[in-house]
């Protein structure tokens, strides 16, 4: 069980003072140049050992991507963005570091910039992240006028913030897509590889990472990687930011020690399930992008990836969508295919015609309106648009489906079931 003391965001809900001041009596910008001292290797071997996996959904090893990139080239700057388009279904934490703790992202650009030998960050903030943005905006501004960043600074690493606001698209958070956005393209995903580390932004070496991933590297390594490394599992370890919706009785964002298990996670801080325990039909775990899980396999789960990944689920943005028994869960996974449907970018025949065609079916579903043998069929479907598109977005949009179909089929069928019993009754009274 975290402690209090042991939180990297002491001001996750703003009840603090979010400005240069609040944040360095906090403890951040506290001896930055330090660290910066110990040197690039020491850095990286640090996040690695500390075992930090990107906290954007993917979970790839932190430490390890800031390793990838190579050695500064006078001819050919390094750049570090950072993913602030934060728009899964679910997930509302990055928003929280934006408005209530943005210098812990301002400094911790400066060190994982320092790090990978990057010249400059820049934050791409989601379209609809008005006043975060603002917020951010007026943190990168404190930095600058503080001399913290800049060309000429007090910890003698020249490095540029520059705050760039999207315009409100979910595949603008694919890495690649938001590259290109960033250079004023339209937003759609590259293929992979060349990955970013050696293909990124402007052609150059970038690393792509997460508000959170970034936020959480100078606290890191101040207290030292074997700190953060106590809290959680193996392979999965640290604390990590959950973002708790749905049928609970306090919905809330809570930092806490990874692989913490499901029902102490929701009995600690969101007061439980709504109607108690008996009445939990199936969690989404990890933001929409994931299969959801039924009651009985979820409840003592370790809140992790590996964990999560056993059930052929993921912790993904840690985003917990908590669904109790009034759910129309075939209802519910619908709107998630209209979702995808909405937001593929359209360039990949699979995702831009799959997406269109499960949504379609998806409907009937949920009306009943359709055969038995569709279920089949719609999980093939789902099976080929799956691994078989430029980027994640195919396979997000495959797996709630298949979750449905592999936990509640029955569901499904019933309301076929039902549907027909109807039909069949109109069809023997207009003949009568
Ligand atoms: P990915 O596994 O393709 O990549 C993860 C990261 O590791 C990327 O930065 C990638 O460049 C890097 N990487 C992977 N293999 C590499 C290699 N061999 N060499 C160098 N770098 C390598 O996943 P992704 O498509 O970036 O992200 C998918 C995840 O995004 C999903 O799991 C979902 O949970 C999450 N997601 C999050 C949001 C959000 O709002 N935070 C929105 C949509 C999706
Ligand atoms: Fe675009 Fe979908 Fe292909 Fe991703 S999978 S590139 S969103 S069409």
């Amino acid at each position: 069980m975290l402690q209090d003391k042991d939180r990297i965001f002491q001001n996750l809900y703003g009840y603090g003072d979010w400005s240069l001041k609040g944040a360095k009596k906090r403890g951040a910008w506290d001896n930055t140049k330090g660290l910066l001292e110990k040197g690039k290797d020491w850095i990286i071997a640090e996040m690695k050992a500390s075992g930090l996996r990107g906290r954007g959904g993917a979970g790839f090893p932190t430490g390890l991507k800031w390793s990838f990139m190579p050695k500064p080239d006078p001819n050919r700057p390094s750049y570090l963005v950072v993913n602030a388009d934060e728009s899964e279904p679910g997930t509302c934490k990055d928003r929280e570091i934006l408005r209530n703790d943005p210098h812990l992202l301002v400094e911790g650009c400066l060190v994982a910039g320092f790090a990978m030998g990057a010249s400059a960050a820049y934050i791409y903030v989601r379209g609809e992240f008005i006043w975060e943005r603002e917020r951010l905006q007026a943190a990168v501004d404190e930095a600058y006028a503080a001399n913290l960043i800049g060309q000429k600074n007090i910890h003698n690493y020249p490095f540029e913030i520059i705050v760039h606001h999207g315009a409100g698209a979910y595949i603008c958070g694919e890495e690649t897509a938001l590259l290109e956005s960033l250079e004023g393209k339209k937003g759609m995903p590259r293929l992979k590889p060349p990955f970013p580390a050696n293909m990124g932004l402007y052609g150059c070496p970038t690393t792509v990472n997460n508000v959170e991933s970034i936020a959480v590297a100078p606290t890191i390594l101040r207290r030292g990687a074997a700190w953060f490394s106590s809290f959680g599992a193996k392979n999965n370890s640290g604390t990590k930011l959950f973002s708790i919706s749905g049928h609970v009785n306090t919905p809330c964002n809570v930092e806490e020690a990874m692989s913490i298990p499901f029902r102490e996670l929701i009995e600690k801080h969101a007061g439980g399930v709504r109607g108690g325990w008996d009445n939990l039909l199936a969690v989404i775990p990890g933001g929409s992008s994931v299969r959801c899980v039924p009651a009985a396999q979820i409840i003592d789960t370790p809140m992790d990836f590996d964990s999560l990944s056993a059930l052929k689920s993921g912790l993904g943005t840690a985003a917990v969508i908590v669904m109790d028994k009034s759910t129309d869960i075939v209802r519910a996974i619908a709107r998630l295919s209209m979702f995808y449907k909405h937001e593929s970018c359209g360039q990949c025949t699979p995702c831009r015609e799959g997406t269109g065609w499960m949504a379609r079916i998806m409907q009937r579903m949920v009306e009943g309106r359709a055969q038995k043998s569709e279920i089949d069929l719609l999980f093939d479907v789902s099976k080929q648009i799956e691994g078989h598109t430029i980027c994640a977005l195919g396979d997000a949009a495959a797996w709630p489906i298949q979750g449905l179909i592999n936990h509640f089929r029955p569901v499904i069928e019933a309301r076929i079931d039902s549907y027909t019993a109807r039909a069949d009754k109109d069809a023997a009274q207009v003949a009568a």
